[in-house]
């Protein structure tokens, strides 16, 4: 593994950089606190290629290897998790689970369309009663002639309501458990599928959350993502996507936070000294550079191996569950050096503080990354 970044990464770090700075920083505490979802936004990023990035080129996308991926998301995401999980939805979510499974017309009707960010995706596989444990699913898939009809809700799914493509999993057989359930790619105005926006979140304000509803769905064979049976492989192959992405994004809030308390501990004055003087400051300054590096090496090594093709879940997971609780040590710790002001929306480590949790808790909470770690360690499996 080669710790230099290529001359073509250190660019795109560079440019994502000064884009994220420029165009996402001055309005992401606005959008916050309005909870607004930046679609403008969302249409500069595409236009910049950030949504195609890992994508194909035949297909739209910017055909980049997956360390370029990771940059770009924690740019991103030291800019605006909010903005961050759209990224992470669009890209690894929806339109890698399409290179990997789409047939060839699914690929060229969609693919195109999410990396210019003219149509959005989200993704559908919690419900009110199956969240770390998706097998539980209620939502069903009941075939009619060569079409599915689809019935139950999806809840707390990311773009739910400015999603124009919805990727849903559903069960075709309650006695088959996993291996009942099939993905489907259900597009926006079809005939029983709504949606209903959830709102007054802890954090992640700017980022539209929803439910899917779906009443005798009907939608086309075509609309199978992967073999019918085939959907929960769907389902974990898109999340070892997720996982990573929500990992990169992390490693930008650790590099958020350490940038304002750098610069805030030698300016903020106490006991006639900057308080980034004293050693009890210096300490929590120091676990989130060590944290930061620790985070990014564990991203980059997940990385490595999807680039090279190899085994990665394992060290996905390691990486998730690592950054995402680094991130919520490194804002909290942030809103420590900021005092008052830190405990205040005008301080840039609020809305980190707010924003860092769900990552602990999204695409598998920090138990279920321990259970898969451990479950591979040790060869039990810790699920039933
Ligand atoms: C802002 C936001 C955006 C989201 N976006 C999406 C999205 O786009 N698509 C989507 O499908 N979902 C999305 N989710 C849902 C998310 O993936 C689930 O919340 C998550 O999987 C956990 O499920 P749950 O909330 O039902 O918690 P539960 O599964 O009920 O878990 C509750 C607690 O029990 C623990 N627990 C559960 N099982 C075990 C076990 N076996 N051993 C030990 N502890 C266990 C959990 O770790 C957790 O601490 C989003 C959630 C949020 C908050």
């Amino acid at each position: 593994m080669d710790f230099d970044p290529t001359d073509e990464q250190r660019l795109i770090r560079d440019t994502v950089r000064r884009f994220a700075e420029q165009e996402i920083m001055p309005v992401a505490a606005g959008n916050d606190r309005a909870g607004r979802f930046p679609r403008e936004l969302v249409n500069r990023m595409a236009a910049m290629g950030f949504l195609g990035g890992p994508i194909p080129k035949e297909y739209g996308g910017s055909g980049l290897d997956y360390i370029s991926h990771a940059i770009i998301t924690e740019e991103v995401g030291r800019a605006d998790s909010s903005l961050r999980t759209t990224l992470s939805v669009q890209v690894s979510l929806v339109a890698l689970s399409l290179v990997r499974w789409g047939t060839e017309e699914q690929k060229r009707r969609y693919l195109p369309e999410l990396c210019a960010g003219r149509l959005l995706g989200c993704f559908g596989l919690t419900e009110p009663n199956a969240g770390s444990d998706p097998s539980g699913m209620e939502t069903t898939a009941i075939k009619r002639g060569d079409r599915w009809v689809l019935n139950g809700t999806k809840t707390w799914i990311s773009n739910a309501t400015v999603a124009g493509l919805a990727l849903v999993f559903a069960q075709t057989d309650p006695g088959k458990g996993h291996d009942g359930i099939a993905a489907f790619l259900v597009e926006k105005g079809s005939r029983g599928f709504s949606t209903h926006p959830i709102t007054e979140k802890l954090g992640l304000r700017a980022s539209d959350t929803g439910e899917l509803i779906f009443e005798d769905c009907t939608v086309p064979d075509s609309a199978l993502l992967g073999p019918s049976g085939h959907g929960f492989k769907v389902a974990m192959s898109a999340l070892d996507n997720g996982r990573y992405s929500v990992a990169a994004g992390c490693v930008g809030i650790i590099q958020g936070c350490l940038d304002a308390c750098t610069e805030y501990a030698k300016t903020r004055k106490q006991f006639g000294r900057p308080i980034g003087s004293f050693q009890l400051v210096q300490d929590m300054i120091a676990r989130m550079a060590v944290d930061l590096d620790a985070a990014r090496l564990l991203v980059f090594r997940a990385g490595h191996l999807k680039d090279h093709g190899l085994p990665h879940t394992v060290e996905t997971s390691i990486a998730k569950y690592f950054a995402s609780e680094a991130a919520v040590r490194a804002a909290t710790d942030a809103v420590q050096i900021f005092g008052a002001y830190g405990y205040s929306e005008e301080a840039p480590v609020a809305r980190y503080y707010r924003d860092a949790k769900v990552a602990t808790i999204y695409e598998g909470t920090s138990q279920i990354q321990k259970l898969l770690i451990g479950s591979h360690l040790l060869g039990i499996r810790a699920f039933t």
